[in-house]
């Protein structure tokens, strides 16, 4: 008890060095090893130098991610250190795991994590819900498992550690997989690049169904602006995920960003928040989208795309 676990994405783009980061003290805190779970071909080079244990395992199911291979993996690092708390980043990946690692080891799981403080018996958390409108307070005993959001996470580098390397033996279960994976693809082809934009109409479920996209669309033209969308707007198949902008979309630094009825959901920010100018348009006063523009409307985004498209023209 008092180790931190933490379990590095194969594909985390620092190879999990802000969520070691984020760990270091708290393993300090509980006075227990900092404990770095690099699973199949993730990197566990930056791990080396910040864990106390580096917790390896190799296995030929763990060559490409599958998730049910690595929920297992996860079970057995829960079962062979017993941690106090166990973190991932809230990542497509990460939600995926914690909750199945919490249901499966009778952990509470406290995920949208921005905070957390623990004396090595409880910890409070704070946690965004609503996209960041709203921020739960939240007391658990631990052990526990925690999906700790990516902004929340530090960029300085983390204190160092022993590094000192395990092997964690492959669990049988690895042999019985009832998912297989075959190939990655990338989509088609769809000629749009909105990174090289520099002006961008962004559109967001405010926009209310595919039917109504021609507002968004009449302005961005009028402007000489691309087309971007937020995940919903894609997820509903209004628009293409080549327009996805956010932490599962792409990253944009336009000259102009402007949203319409885009809330400003933290995983929105995290691909827009560079933009140069960010004028953003909802009618919710409260929208998150509004602590990062440098100009908003606070209006119904059809009355001011419509006004704007036609001031334009004139
Ligand atoms: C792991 C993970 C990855 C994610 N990746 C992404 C990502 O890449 N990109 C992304 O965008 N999201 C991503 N999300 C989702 C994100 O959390 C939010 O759910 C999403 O960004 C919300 O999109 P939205 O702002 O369009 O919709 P909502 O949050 O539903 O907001 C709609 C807004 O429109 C406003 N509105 C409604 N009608 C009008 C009107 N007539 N006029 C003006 N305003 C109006 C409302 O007030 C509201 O603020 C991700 C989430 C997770 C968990």
């Amino acid at each position: 008890m008092g180790d931190v676990l933490v379990y590095i994405e194969p594909l985390a783009k620092d190879d999990g060095a802000r969520m070691l980061a984020f760990a270091r003290p708290l393993a300090d805190a509980l006075g227990g090893d900092l404990v770095a779970l690099v699973v199949g071909e993730g990197s566990g080079a930056v791990a080396i130098g910040v864990a106390d244990v580096v917790l390896e395992i190799a296995h030929p199911a763990l060559i490409s991610y599958v998730p049910e291979a690595h929920q297992h993996v996860v079970l057995a690092a829960i079962a062979s250190r017993s941690p106090s708390l166990v973190l991932f980043e809230n990542t497509t990946v990460g939600i995926d795991l914690a909750a199945w690692a919490a249901a499966a080891s009778n952990l509470p799981l406290v995920s949208y994590c921005v905070a957390l403080e623990s004396d090595g018996t409880q910890m409070t958390t704070t946690s965004e819900i609503y996209g960041g409108q709203l921020l739960a307070s939240a007391r658990t005993t631990l052990p526990a498992v925690v999906a700790m959001n990516s902004g929340a996470l530090p960029d300085e580098p983390a204190s160092l550690g022993r590094g000192e390397r395990a092997t964690l033996a492959p669990p049988v279960a690895l042999d019985h997989l009832r998912t297989t994976f075959v190939e990655t693809r990338l989509p088609a082809d769809t000629g749009i690049d909105i990174t090289k934009a520099q002006l961008l109409v962004c559109v967001g479920r405010g926009i209310g169904g595919a039917d109504n996209l021609s507002t968004a669309e009449d302005l961005a033209a009028a402007l000489g602006a691309e087309i971007a969308a937020s995940r919903p707007v894609v997820d509903s198949g209004w628009l293409p995920k080549a327009r996805q902008v956010g932490k599962s979309g792409l990253t944009v630094k336009p000259r102009l960003y402007l949203t319409l009825g885009v809330s400003g959901a933290p995983e929105h920010q995290e691909g827009m928040r560079d933009s140069e100018l960010i004028i953003a348009v909802n009618k919710d006063p409260g929208a998150a989208i509004f602590n990062i523009a440098h100009y908003g409307a606070v209006a119904d985004l059809f009355d001011v795309a419509e006004a704007l498209t036609e001031l334009l023209a004139t």
